[in-house]
């Protein structure tokens, strides 16, 4: 690229957010260059988050299920032994797979791949220092801000990624430590605590909060997901905050406070994971060139077309407003690069899914019975367990239930609430059926077929405003 090409759009940043926007834009006709410093396209999700921690999940629970699940189901294996090296080589595959395939599609489609680092000169021209070494400039008539997020450190805790780990050394640990603890019971402390308890590690989560998941979890499935995770051998201290920590034993030293009036102790752990939650990264993008502000939260501010306060440089994905989930980067991706190209563009932010992908997992969409008292907005229950659902039960694969909010005069799907056995493939049926605006009574008079999971999710529908038939 040189300074006097001029982009139709230049994206910085390649992760979810930027990739499918390049991608978008490439289809759509206009000349698109998406910058990535990372090496890889696909950004947090497919190099260190979604992606290769759904490996080590997987995995860990085949692990775990051939060690104590498989016996009763009449096979016995003779010996299993964990080779962590080939473990992470399988997640190693995954991730490179992925991120090639990316890096193609943005080649199919005609958008720029350009390896450095984006800042802002100003409101139109980028520069970029090459990874190769050297500097390019280029211009654009539209500039995407697209630079996602990294882990809240923990005041006064250092991080090396080996003894005290983010997400990003909690998905690469050479060994499986004798004890774990885990700062923050939110979605990415119970998906590490979950890998590496099922590979051997004696692991404590310390959360906050009264209740485990992260923000938007129903307090009943949370409670639910405590009792199973509590079952699987994952310790618990909630109402429980870390006030500090100390590295220079040879085990990490966690002081915790109960927050609730308990008495302050210490815990002593092998590897301590850091997992308060993440923060928007902007730091070298040079906003102060153009005069852009960010919020309290370090969140670029945009309007409801992603603009900033200067109309032509947008902002999506976790830098800035929302969940910090992929699959909103992606919708934001499409919306924004058609806002651009079109003039319009739509994301039903009521209708974004979450799921934690323990075993079982836990999926969820739209709104929690918390959520709909704190608003004073009238709603029917109906919940279905597992335990009552055949195919679960022929699976030997029946803790959790499905728990359904609906309107009590319009029977409206208000919000659907899972953990069980494939909750995270079930949810995408509630999340059709809330953007559709379905009422119970159509899910549940919905043929599903049978035997299968998700007639747990017709049943609970059913009992919305009627009686399940099977329980
Ligand atoms: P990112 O993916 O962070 O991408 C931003 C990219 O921009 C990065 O690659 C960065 O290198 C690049 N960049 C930054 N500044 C510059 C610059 N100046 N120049 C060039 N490049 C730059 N979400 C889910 O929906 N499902 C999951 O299962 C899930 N699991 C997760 C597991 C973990 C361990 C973690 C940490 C996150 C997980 N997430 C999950 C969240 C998900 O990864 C993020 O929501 C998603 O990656 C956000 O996409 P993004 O493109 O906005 O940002
Ligand atoms: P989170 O916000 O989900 O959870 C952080 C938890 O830490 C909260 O429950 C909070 O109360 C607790 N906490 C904060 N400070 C604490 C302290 N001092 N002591 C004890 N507890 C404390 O954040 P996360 O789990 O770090 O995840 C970050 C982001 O990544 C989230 O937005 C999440 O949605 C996303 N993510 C998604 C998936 C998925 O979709 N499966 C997986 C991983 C990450």
């Amino acid at each position: 690229a040189s300074a006097s090409e001029e982009k139709d759009l230049i994206i910085i940043g390649g992760g979810v957010a930027g990739y499918v926007a390049a991608i978008k834009a490439g289809q759509e006709g206009m000349k698109v260059a998406c910058i990535e410093k990372r090496g890889t396209l696909g950004g947090t999700c497919l190099n260190v988050g979604c992606i290769p921690s759904k490996s080590l999940l997987n995995n860990s629970h085949l692990y775990h299920q051939i060690l104590h699940d498989s016996k009763h189901r009449g096979i016995e294996v003779g010996e299993v032994k964990l080779n962590l090296e080939n473990f992470m080589k399988a997640k190693e595959t995954a991730v490179s797979g992925l991120t090639k395939g990316v890096e193609f599609l943005l080649k199919k489609n005609g958008a720029e791949y350009i390896k450095g680092t984006g800042s802002f000169i100003n409101e139109n021209e980028i520069k970029v220092a090459l990874n190769d070494g050297g500097e390019s400039v280029i211009r654009g008539k539209n500039i995407l801000i697209a630079t996602g997020s990294e882990a809240t450190p923990f005041p006064g805790l250092h991080i090396d990624e080996q003894r005290v780990v983010t997400s990003t050394g909690a998905i690469a640990l050479q060994k499986v430590p004798e004890t774990m603890t885990v700062i923050g019971g939110g979605i990415i402390g119970l998906e590490m605590a979950s890998v590496w308890s099922r590979l051997g590690a004696k692991v404590t989560v310390v959360e906050f909060l009264g209740q485990i998941g992260g923000p938007g979890m129903d307090t009943e499935i949370s409670k639910a997901t405590q009792r199973i995770l509590k079952k699987q051998g994952i310790e618990f201290k909630l109402n429980t905050k870390v006030v500090s920590g100390d590295t220079t034993s040879e085990l990490v030293k966690l002081d915790v406070d109960a927050a609730k009036g308990g008495k302050p102790e210490s815990i002593d752990s092998e590897v301590v994971l850091v997992a308060i939650g993440r923060r928007p990264y902007t730091q070298g993008l040079g906003l102060e060139n153009i005069g852009l502000e960010l919020d309290e939260r370090g969140r670029v501010i945009i309007d409801s077309e992603y603009r900033t306060k200067i109309p032509h440089i947008r902002c999506i994905g976790d830098a800035t407003f929302g969940p910090m989930l992929a699959h909103k980067a992606e919708e934001e991706a499409v919306a924004v690069v058609e806002y651009i190209s079109k003039g319009h563009g739509h994301v039903n932010y009521g209708c974004i899914p979450s799921v934690m992908y323990t075993h079982p997992e836990v999926a969820w969409v739209g709104q929690s019975e918390q959520d709909l008292k704190a608003q004073n907005i009238p709603y029917k229950i109906g919940t279905f367990p597992f335990s009552a659902n055949s195919r679960a039960k022929t699976n030997l694969d029946h803790d959790g239930l499905v728990k359904i909010l609906a309107d009590p005069e319009t029977d409206r799907l208000l919000g659907a609430h899972i953990v069980g056995p494939g909750a995270g493939e079930m949810i995408a049926e509630a999340t059709l059926a809330l953007e559709y605006g379905a009422s119970s009574e159509d899910i549940a008079r919905t043929c599903h077929a049978h035997p299968t999971l998700a007639e747990a999710f017709k049943e609970a529908a059913m009992a919305t405003y009627d009686k399940a038939i099977h329980f």
